[in-house]
Protein backbone atom coordinates (compact mmCIF):
# COMPACT_ATOMS: atom_id res chain seq x y z
CA UNK A 1 0.00 0.00 0.00
CA UNK A 2 1.10 3.57 -0.66
CA UNK A 3 0.09 6.54 0.74
CA UNK A 4 0.02 10.08 -0.07
CA UNK A 5 -1.47 13.50 0.64
CA UNK A 6 -2.63 16.07 -2.03
CA UNK A 7 -2.33 19.18 -0.50
CA UNK A 8 -5.35 21.85 -1.05
CA UNK A 9 -4.55 24.98 -0.20
CA UNK A 10 -7.11 27.12 1.78
CA UNK A 11 -9.10 30.53 0.74
CA UNK A 12 -7.38 32.49 3.46
CA UNK A 13 -3.68 32.70 4.69
CA UNK A 14 -1.96 30.00 6.62
CA UNK A 15 -4.90 27.33 5.79
CA UNK A 16 -4.36 24.06 3.50
CA UNK A 17 -5.97 20.70 4.24
CA UNK A 18 -4.18 17.71 3.70
CA UNK A 19 -6.18 14.65 1.62
CA UNK A 20 -4.45 11.13 2.00
CA UNK A 21 -4.90 8.56 -0.37
CA UNK A 22 -3.72 5.05 -0.31
CA UNK A 23 -2.90 2.95 -3.45
CA UNK A 24 -2.51 -0.63 -4.19
CA UNK A 25 -0.68 -1.56 -7.85
CA UNK A 26 -2.29 -4.28 -9.52
CA UNK A 27 -0.30 -7.23 -12.04
CA UNK A 28 -2.64 -6.94 -14.43
CA UNK A 29 -2.98 -3.44 -16.60
CA UNK A 30 -6.04 -5.40 -18.31
CA UNK A 31 -8.04 -5.64 -14.95
CA UNK A 32 -10.56 -3.24 -14.21
CA UNK A 33 -9.19 0.03 -12.26
CA UNK A 34 -10.99 0.96 -8.86
CA UNK A 35 -11.19 3.81 -7.34
CA UNK A 36 -13.58 3.68 -3.36
CA UNK A 37 -14.13 6.54 -1.95
CA UNK A 38 -16.17 7.79 1.61
CA UNK A 39 -17.43 10.69 3.90
CA UNK A 40 -17.62 12.98 0.74
CA UNK A 41 -20.28 14.33 3.57
CA UNK A 42 -18.10 14.62 5.83
CA UNK A 43 -20.71 13.35 8.90
CA UNK A 44 -21.16 10.24 7.09
CA UNK A 45 -18.69 7.40 8.52
CA UNK A 46 -20.35 4.12 7.95
CA UNK A 47 -18.20 4.13 5.01
CA UNK A 48 -14.82 5.04 6.36
CA UNK A 49 -15.04 2.73 8.37
CA UNK A 50 -15.70 0.12 5.87
CA UNK A 51 -12.73 1.45 4.03
CA UNK A 52 -10.57 1.04 6.76
CA UNK A 53 -11.18 -2.70 7.05
CA UNK A 54 -11.55 -3.36 3.73
CA UNK A 55 -7.53 -1.63 3.41
CA UNK A 56 -6.53 -4.57 6.08
CA UNK A 57 -7.74 -7.09 3.77
CA UNK A 58 -6.16 -5.75 0.43
CA UNK A 59 -3.11 -5.73 2.13
CA UNK A 60 -2.95 -9.18 3.04
CA UNK A 61 -3.94 -9.61 -0.75
CA UNK A 62 -1.05 -7.52 -1.46
CA UNK A 63 1.41 -9.53 0.09
CA UNK A 64 -0.30 -12.79 -1.09
CA UNK A 65 0.36 -11.24 -4.86
CA UNK A 66 -3.79 -11.37 -5.50
CA UNK A 67 -4.04 -7.68 -6.76
CA UNK A 68 -4.71 -7.75 -10.22
CA UNK A 69 -6.70 -4.04 -11.10
CA UNK A 70 -5.20 -1.23 -9.58
CA UNK A 71 -7.13 0.53 -6.70
CA UNK A 72 -7.22 3.69 -5.08
CA UNK A 73 -8.73 4.09 -1.36
CA UNK A 74 -9.48 7.91 0.05
CA UNK A 75 -11.07 6.96 3.44
CA UNK A 76 -12.19 10.67 4.57
CA UNK A 77 -12.73 12.57 1.37
CA UNK A 78 -13.80 15.57 2.64
CA UNK A 79 -10.79 17.22 5.29
CA UNK A 80 -12.72 20.71 4.75
CA UNK A 81 -16.45 19.21 5.89
CA UNK A 82 -14.41 17.24 8.64
CA UNK A 83 -12.97 20.52 9.99
CA UNK A 84 -16.18 22.14 10.04
CA UNK A 85 -18.16 22.39 13.42
CA UNK A 86 -20.83 24.48 14.00
CA UNK A 87 -22.23 24.80 17.73
CA UNK A 88 -21.06 21.94 18.33
CA UNK A 89 -22.19 19.78 15.54
CA UNK A 90 -20.17 18.20 12.45
CA UNK A 91 -21.60 20.26 9.49
CA UNK A 92 -20.66 17.48 7.06
CA UNK A 93 -23.66 18.14 3.83
CA UNK A 94 -22.94 21.82 2.94
CA UNK A 95 -20.22 24.27 2.57
CA UNK A 96 -20.40 26.48 5.22
CA UNK A 97 -18.47 29.18 3.07
CA UNK A 98 -20.42 28.53 -0.28
CA UNK A 99 -23.90 27.18 1.05
CA UNK A 100 -23.35 24.44 -1.62
CA UNK A 101 -23.65 20.84 -1.06
CA UNK A 102 -20.55 18.31 -1.11
CA UNK A 103 -21.86 16.38 -3.30
CA UNK A 104 -23.05 18.94 -5.63
CA UNK A 105 -21.44 20.94 -8.74
CA UNK A 106 -19.29 18.58 -9.78
CA UNK A 107 -17.99 19.75 -13.40
CA UNK A 108 -20.19 17.81 -16.15
CA UNK A 109 -17.35 17.11 -18.57
CA UNK A 110 -16.40 14.76 -21.44
CA UNK A 111 -13.70 11.89 -19.96
CA UNK A 112 -11.11 12.67 -22.57
CA UNK A 113 -10.89 16.16 -21.08
CA UNK A 114 -9.86 14.39 -17.62
CA UNK A 115 -6.47 16.31 -17.39
CA UNK A 116 -8.20 19.79 -17.44
CA UNK A 117 -9.83 19.01 -14.08
CA UNK A 118 -6.60 19.83 -12.38
CA UNK A 119 -5.09 22.76 -14.50
CA UNK A 120 -4.64 25.83 -12.92
CA UNK A 121 -6.19 24.91 -9.50
CA UNK A 122 -4.74 27.73 -8.17
CA UNK A 123 -7.33 30.66 -8.90
CA UNK A 124 -9.80 27.97 -7.66
CA UNK A 125 -11.29 27.50 -4.21
CA UNK A 126 -10.52 24.91 -1.61
CA UNK A 127 -13.98 23.23 -2.33
CA UNK A 128 -13.81 23.49 -6.23
CA UNK A 129 -10.20 22.40 -5.77
CA UNK A 130 -11.02 19.13 -3.90
CA UNK A 131 -14.48 17.83 -5.80
CA UNK A 132 -11.53 18.08 -8.97
CA UNK A 133 -8.95 16.53 -7.43
CA UNK A 134 -11.71 13.39 -6.17
CA UNK A 135 -13.01 13.11 -9.99
CA UNK A 136 -9.54 13.51 -11.76
CA UNK A 137 -8.93 10.39 -9.57
CA UNK A 138 -11.96 8.58 -9.79
CA UNK A 139 -11.63 9.27 -13.98
CA UNK A 140 -8.70 6.99 -14.07
CA UNK A 141 -10.72 4.17 -12.61
CA UNK A 142 -13.16 1.87 -14.19
CA UNK A 143 -15.57 1.35 -11.08
CA UNK A 144 -16.29 4.08 -8.88
CA UNK A 145 -17.83 3.31 -5.39
CA UNK A 146 -18.58 6.41 -3.70
CA UNK A 147 -19.90 5.53 -0.22
CA UNK A 148 -22.63 7.60 1.88
CA UNK A 149 -25.45 6.70 4.04
CA UNK A 150 -28.67 8.12 4.45
CA UNK A 151 -30.15 9.76 7.63
CA UNK A 152 -32.02 6.29 9.36
CA UNK A 153 -31.89 3.83 6.36
CA UNK A 154 -31.77 0.26 4.87
CA UNK A 155 -28.56 -0.30 2.48
CA UNK A 156 -29.49 0.60 -0.80
CA UNK A 157 -27.71 2.47 -3.82
CA UNK A 158 -28.31 5.20 -6.26
CA UNK A 159 -27.18 3.05 -9.59
CA UNK A 160 -27.34 5.01 -13.32
CA UNK A 161 -29.39 3.21 -15.90
CA UNK A 162 -26.47 3.23 -17.87
CA UNK A 163 -25.03 0.83 -15.34
CA UNK A 164 -28.24 -1.57 -14.77
CA UNK A 165 -28.27 -4.67 -14.67
CA UNK A 166 -24.62 -5.55 -15.03
CA UNK A 167 -24.27 -3.49 -11.51
CA UNK A 168 -26.73 -6.48 -10.02
CA UNK A 169 -23.25 -7.66 -8.70
CA UNK A 170 -22.32 -4.99 -6.23
CA UNK A 171 -26.04 -5.17 -5.48
CA UNK A 172 -25.69 -8.86 -4.45
CA UNK A 173 -22.80 -8.61 -2.92
CA UNK A 174 -23.54 -6.15 -0.23
CA UNK A 175 -26.87 -7.54 0.13
CA UNK A 176 -28.13 -4.60 -0.60
CA UNK A 177 -32.35 -4.27 0.20
CA UNK A 178 -33.11 -1.94 -2.24
CA UNK A 179 -31.78 0.23 -5.72
CA UNK A 180 -32.95 3.03 -6.83
CA UNK A 181 -32.34 3.58 -10.63
CA UNK A 182 -31.26 6.89 -11.27
CA UNK A 183 -31.49 9.15 -14.16
CA UNK A 184 -28.25 10.76 -14.43
CA UNK A 185 -29.30 14.26 -14.62
CA UNK A 186 -27.00 15.62 -11.48
CA UNK A 187 -23.94 17.41 -10.79
CA UNK A 188 -23.64 14.55 -7.75
CA UNK A 189 -20.17 13.47 -7.93
CA UNK A 190 -21.04 10.19 -8.87
CA UNK A 191 -23.73 11.49 -11.72
CA UNK A 192 -20.81 13.62 -12.93
CA UNK A 193 -18.26 10.79 -13.24
CA UNK A 194 -21.26 8.54 -15.34
CA UNK A 195 -21.57 11.96 -17.43
CA UNK A 196 -17.70 12.25 -18.60
CA UNK A 197 -18.00 8.45 -19.79
CA UNK A 198 -21.30 9.14 -21.66
CA UNK A 199 -20.01 11.82 -23.64
CA UNK A 200 -15.98 10.83 -24.05
CA UNK A 201 -16.83 10.59 -27.59
CA UNK A 202 -17.57 13.59 -29.08
CA UNK A 203 -21.37 13.98 -30.50
CA UNK A 204 -22.39 11.00 -29.21
CA UNK A 205 -23.97 9.85 -25.62
CA UNK A 206 -23.80 6.32 -24.67
CA UNK A 207 -26.73 4.69 -23.10
CA UNK A 208 -25.06 1.60 -21.81
CA UNK A 209 -21.60 2.06 -20.17
CA UNK A 210 -20.43 -1.87 -19.55
CA UNK A 211 -17.44 -2.54 -18.05
CA UNK A 212 -17.90 0.56 -16.03
CA UNK A 213 -19.82 1.35 -12.49
CA UNK A 214 -20.19 4.89 -10.50
CA UNK A 215 -22.22 4.54 -7.77
CA UNK A 216 -23.64 6.19 -5.04
CA UNK A 217 -23.91 3.22 -1.93
CA UNK A 218 -26.40 4.39 1.21
CA UNK A 219 -24.70 2.43 3.79
CA UNK A 220 -27.55 2.55 6.15
CA UNK A 221 -28.16 5.63 8.39
CA UNK A 222 -25.26 8.04 9.88
CA UNK A 223 -25.50 6.07 12.84
CA UNK A 224 -24.85 2.99 12.04
CA UNK A 225 -21.28 2.94 12.31
CA UNK A 226 -20.28 -0.11 14.09
CA UNK A 227 -17.21 -2.80 13.88
CA UNK A 228 -19.17 -5.86 13.04
CA UNK A 229 -20.97 -3.88 10.28
CA UNK A 230 -18.29 -1.66 9.09
CA UNK A 231 -16.47 -5.48 8.54
CA UNK A 232 -19.38 -6.89 6.56
CA UNK A 233 -19.64 -4.03 4.41
CA UNK A 234 -15.66 -4.58 3.74
CA UNK A 235 -16.88 -8.25 3.04
CA UNK A 236 -19.28 -6.90 0.52
CA UNK A 237 -17.18 -4.39 -1.31
CA UNK A 238 -14.37 -7.52 -1.47
CA UNK A 239 -16.73 -9.79 -2.81
CA UNK A 240 -17.85 -7.59 -5.87
CA UNK A 241 -14.26 -6.89 -6.05
CA UNK A 242 -13.29 -10.32 -6.61
CA UNK A 243 -16.33 -10.84 -8.92
CA UNK A 244 -15.16 -8.28 -11.14
CA UNK A 245 -11.21 -9.44 -11.41
CA UNK A 246 -10.02 -7.16 -9.49
CA UNK A 247 -9.27 -9.07 -7.22
CA UNK A 248 -7.53 -12.67 -7.71
CA UNK A 249 -10.18 -14.47 -4.86
CA UNK A 250 -12.94 -16.95 -5.70
CA UNK A 251 -16.40 -15.72 -4.38
CA UNK A 252 -19.76 -17.78 -5.07
CA UNK A 253 -22.08 -16.38 -7.34
CA UNK A 254 -24.92 -14.57 -5.58
CA UNK A 255 -28.31 -12.81 -7.10
CA UNK A 256 -29.68 -9.56 -6.33
CA UNK A 257 -33.29 -9.85 -5.28
CA UNK A 258 -34.41 -6.48 -3.67
CA UNK A 259 -36.42 -4.53 -5.12
CA UNK A 260 -34.86 -1.81 -8.29
CA UNK A 261 -36.83 1.02 -9.31
CA UNK A 262 -36.68 4.08 -10.90
CA UNK A 263 -36.26 7.31 -9.04
CA UNK A 264 -39.87 8.28 -10.23
CA UNK A 265 -41.21 5.44 -8.16
CA UNK A 266 -39.54 6.30 -5.07
CA UNK A 267 -42.53 8.05 -3.08
CA UNK A 268 -41.12 10.91 -1.15
CA UNK A 269 -43.01 11.47 1.92
CA UNK A 270 -43.46 14.90 3.19
CA UNK A 271 -45.19 16.44 5.93
CA UNK A 272 -48.41 18.71 5.51
CA UNK A 273 -47.75 20.61 8.48
CA UNK A 274 -45.10 21.58 10.79
CA UNK A 275 -45.71 19.38 13.95
CA UNK A 276 -43.85 16.68 16.60
CA UNK A 277 -43.65 13.38 14.72
CA UNK A 278 -44.82 10.21 16.25
CA UNK A 279 -43.78 7.56 13.93
CA UNK A 280 -46.12 4.02 13.52
CA UNK A 281 -43.66 2.22 10.99
CA UNK A 282 -40.03 1.73 10.86
CA UNK A 283 -37.54 1.52 7.65
CA UNK A 284 -37.97 -2.33 6.17
CA UNK A 285 -41.59 -2.73 6.77
CA UNK A 286 -43.54 -2.94 3.56
CA UNK A 287 -46.81 -1.01 3.64
CA UNK A 288 -50.31 -1.16 2.11
CA UNK A 289 -51.83 2.26 0.45
CA UNK A 290 -53.47 4.32 3.13
CA UNK A 291 -51.51 2.80 5.87
CA UNK A 292 -50.93 5.33 9.01
CA UNK A 293 -47.03 6.19 8.37
CA UNK A 294 -46.79 8.92 11.23
CA UNK A 295 -49.15 11.17 13.30
CA UNK A 296 -48.10 14.76 13.39
CA UNK A 297 -48.55 16.67 16.80
CA UNK A 298 -49.20 20.22 14.91
CA UNK A 299 -50.89 22.18 17.81
CA UNK A 300 -50.41 20.26 21.16
CA UNK A 301 -52.99 19.33 23.76
CA UNK A 302 -55.39 20.78 20.99
CA UNK A 303 -58.86 18.99 19.80
CA UNK A 304 -58.04 17.88 16.63
CA UNK A 305 -54.41 19.09 16.95
CA UNK A 306 -52.92 16.24 15.18
CA UNK A 307 -52.93 15.05 11.20
CA UNK A 308 -52.41 11.93 10.17
CA UNK A 309 -49.65 10.85 6.98
CA UNK A 310 -50.88 7.88 4.94
CA UNK A 311 -49.02 6.16 2.21
CA UNK A 312 -50.18 7.33 -1.07
CA UNK A 313 -49.18 3.87 -2.59
CA UNK A 314 -47.68 0.53 -1.83
CA UNK A 315 -43.96 0.17 -0.78
CA UNK A 316 -40.88 -0.78 1.03
CA UNK A 317 -39.94 2.07 3.91
CA UNK A 318 -36.12 2.28 2.49
CA UNK A 319 -35.14 5.77 4.88
CA UNK A 320 -36.98 7.48 7.50
CA UNK A 321 -35.66 11.11 9.31
CA UNK A 322 -33.98 10.72 12.34
CA UNK A 323 -35.66 14.12 13.46
CA UNK A 324 -38.66 14.20 15.82
CA UNK A 325 -39.83 17.66 14.56
CA UNK A 326 -40.69 18.27 11.12
CA UNK A 327 -41.21 21.81 9.61
CA UNK A 328 -43.84 21.81 6.95
CA UNK A 329 -42.87 20.19 3.53
CA UNK A 330 -40.05 18.94 5.78
CA UNK A 331 -38.75 14.89 4.36
CA UNK A 332 -40.11 12.08 6.46
CA UNK A 333 -39.46 8.85 4.26
CA UNK A 334 -38.56 7.76 1.23
CA UNK A 335 -40.93 4.91 0.49
CA UNK A 336 -39.80 2.78 -2.86
CA UNK A 337 -42.89 1.54 -5.26
CA UNK A 338 -44.20 -0.31 -7.95
CA UNK A 339 -45.79 2.53 -9.45
CA UNK A 340 -44.78 5.83 -10.40
CA UNK A 341 -45.33 8.68 -8.16
CA UNK A 342 -48.03 11.04 -8.72
CA UNK A 343 -46.30 14.03 -7.18
CA UNK A 344 -44.27 15.74 -9.28
CA UNK A 345 -40.37 15.30 -9.67
CA UNK A 346 -37.47 17.41 -11.26
CA UNK A 347 -34.85 15.43 -13.11
CA UNK A 348 -31.83 14.82 -10.80
CA UNK A 349 -31.59 13.97 -7.36
CA UNK A 350 -34.78 12.99 -4.87
CA UNK A 351 -32.97 15.71 -2.12
CA UNK A 352 -30.59 19.05 -2.10
ZN1 LIG B 1 -24.18 11.63 1.39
Amino acid sequence: METSEIILSGDTAGIEWRLPVLRFKGSDPKAPKVYIQAALHANELPGTALAHFLCEQLRQCESAGLIRGDITVVPQANPIGTAQSHFGELQGRFDLASRTNFNREFPLISAKDRDTLIDNLDHRTAVDKLKRQLMHMALGADLVIDLHCDDEALQYAYIDDAFWPEAQDLAAAFDMEAVFLSDGESSAFEEAVGHAWKYEEAGEKKAQLPGKLSVTVELRGRRDVYPEMAAKDADGLFRFLAGRGVIDSAVPAASFTGPAVPLDNVEMIRAPDAGTILFHRNIGETIAEGELLATLITRPGAIDGSVEVRAPQAGLIVTRTSERFVRRRGDLMKIACENPSRAARKAGTLED
